[in-house]
């Protein structure tokens, strides 16, 4: 990255937090005072954590089913993180939040790009899910839906089209962009919108859907268009609508 492009990014992360807090995406912080044991682990450079679920692995069935949920929660996910910390060993992003790492990270930055992305593209993912989810968005996120893409029907089919048109292995995100309107892209890997450096679409991901194999082929095989589709049963719209509202 040249130095100008790196005080351009340094100053869009200073300006305002265009970020919604996330569990599981902010080092945790400890009071200075607590005791510790003596640490025997090697050193890591992160210390990020799995997010805990607000749901049983069953409970979105048959939207999703509780195997597939607890693989891609228990392995994929927890994988990520362990990943990342690792990856942040004796880097200079290590201790920063998770989407400042982000946002600042190279596309040659492996490690951090695909496991940093992991982490936070799967807390954002499972954020939003709710048993009791599902129809439709109401209040200013809905209105901000409209004024962007005309109708929630218009957006719910441009938003699928982004998740089937992924080739490979990828997600479909709902992101505001710098000048606060909301707009549907999708990305490869584990990329995602805030990694200005990197994608050609930069943003804030307010909702974003996996539609990498593991996370829908056991019940729907290869029927990628069915998981798309009953993923609105279970998408919690009041969350998303927080995480809008939290970005002013
Ligand atoms: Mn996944």
């Amino acid at each position: 990255m040249d130095k100008r492009k790196f005080l351009k990014l340094a100053g869009i992360m200073t300006a305002g937090s265009l970020v919604y807090p996330i569990i599981g995406c902010n080092p945790p912080t400890e009071p200075k005072d607590t005791p510790k044991e003596p640490d025997t682990k090697p050193e890591i450079g992160g210390n990020f954590k799995l997010p805990t679920l607000s749901f049983e692995y069953a409970a979105l069935a048959p939207n999703i089913d509780a195997q597939t949920m607890e693989i891609h929660y228990t392995k994929h996910h927890a994988g990520y993180v362990k990943k990342l910390n690792a990856a942040l060993v004796n880097s200079p992003l290590a201790g920063k939040p998770l989407h400042e790492i982000l946002a600042f990270v190279s596309k040659d930055q492996w490690g951090i790009r695909n496991n940093g992305g992991g982490h936070f593209n799967h807390s954002l993912f499972w954020s939003n899910l709710s048993p009791k989810g599902g129809g439709t968005p109401k209040d200013d996120l809905l209105d901000a839906i409209k004024s962007s893409f005309g109708s929630f029907d218009k957006f719910k089919e441009q938003f699928s089209a982004a998740a089937k048109g992924v080739f490979g292995s990828g997600w479909a995100w709902l992101s505001l962009d710098e000048n606060k309107k909301l707009f549907i892209s999708n990305t490869p890997n584990q990329d995602n919108p805030l990694m200005r450096g990197i994608v050609k679409d930069p943003g804030t991901p307010i909702l974003g859907l996996d539609v990498w194999e593991h996370a829908y082929y056991l019940k729907y095989q290869n029927k990628r268009g069915d998981y798309i589709q009953n993923y609105f049963n279970i998408i919690d719209w009041n969350s998303v609508g927080e995480k809008l509202k939290a970005l002013g």
